[in-house]
């Protein structure tokens, strides 16, 4: 394996790797889709390296061929054992016992541990001793999308280095080159359901993202006529993942709102929903459109903090309340 350069990242590698001296704990959080882990990969692989160079690891010591084979003994994972789940106590308790264990190659121990936020308050706090007195030369990288989540004292142990999403030139430059058989305008369409990260984009895209938006955008046409209900359409959707779902509704309430406001129809956001957004603008009262759109958002939170939801039965209500928006007079 060898940590992916991304161009965006050199200002925060100037930051990181220019330090006099390196902290015990950082704390990379930012958008997801901003890169935080190659950045953190790039970062250990350096923070380890033998000969380190200014701009990455040498890539040829032992060191660095240990790391490029994934068999670092001195670098550490900590993660969920799948994704969605928490990180439980125990596996904070077993990397604690690793860690404090002598380095194998001589040098830094570097842990990485993602997302940061599905530690329970458990884990968490298994933690802070490590944090605050780290063995020598341990480098503790936490990453976050959600570092309002994370306990204070965590964070206030870490040094923290957001990571932002690229300016937009640059992001449509690396999807170009990522991309080269998808025409720009298909490039220029997923980086803003991708609200501009280039590296959630190219997942979209190799998800097939483009294709589940027409059929979600086709079942809401169906649902306002009346050709199929919120209950089939939320059995239809079962497999999309809810989070997105939750986020297009919301920007959706959001735009025929602003529409309602200006009747600006930029304010309506990519093509394939203006239409319809026009239609529910004209019908929906701003009262209404408020309320979904922050009924949207609540459950948003709740599926990003793992709250036991059905997805089958959220999305079901939010489209009956979705369809409510057509019968309502202002
Ligand atoms: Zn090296």
């Amino acid at each position: 394996m060898v940590a992916e350069y991304l161009p965006w990242h050199q200002p925060l590698w100037e930051a990181l790797s220019g330090r006099a001296e390196q902290a015990h704990a950082y704390l990379l959080h930012g958008p997801a889709g901003s890169g935080k882990r190659a950045l953190a990969e790039r970062f250990a692989a350096w923070l380890l390296c033998c000969q380190p160079q200014v701009e990455q690891a040498c890539g040829n010591c032992s060191s660095c061929r240990l790391y490029q084979a994934e068999t670092h003994p001195d670098l550490f994972y900590l993660q969920p054992e799948e994704p969605g789940k928490a990180i439980l106590i125990g596996h904070v308790r077993d990397l604690v016992g690793s860690i404090q264990q002598t380095a194998q190659q001589g040098g830094r121990k570097v842990i990485i541990l993602e997302p940061a936020e599905v530690m329970t308050t458990e884990s968490a706090n298994a933690l802070l001793k490590s944090l605050e007195e780290p063995g020598p030369g341990t480098v503790f990288l936490l990453l976050s999308d959600q570092p309002s989540f994370l306990l204070p004292t965590i964070k206030s142990r870490c040094v923290l280095q957001a990571c932002p999403l690229p300016p937009a030139d640059m992001a449509t430059q690396w999807l170009a080159e990522k991309l080269p058989e998808t025409c720009s305008e298909e490039r220029d369409t997923l980086l803003q359901l991708a609200s501009g990260s280039p590296l959630l984009a190219l997942e979209y895209a190799r998800d097939g993202l483009l294709r589940q938006r027409a059929e979600v955008v086709e079942g809401v046409k169906q649902l306002l006529k009346r050709q199929s209900s919120a209950s089939e359409l939320a059995t239809r959707w079962a497999k999309l993942p809810a989070v997105l779902l939750l986020e297009w509704f919301a920007d959706w309430c959001q735009a025929a709102l602003r529409y309602q406001l200006t009747q600006n129809e930029e304010d309506l956001g990519l093509a394939d929903m203006q239409p319809v957004l026009k239609y529910l603008s004209g019908l929906a009262s701003a009262d209404a459109l408020l309320q979904l759109h922050d009924w949207i958002l609540e459950r948003r939170v709740k599926l990003l903090r793992r709250a036991p939801l059905r997805q089958d039965l959220l999305l079901e209500s939010m489209l009956g309340q979705w369809l409510a928006l057509a019968q309502r007079k202002r």
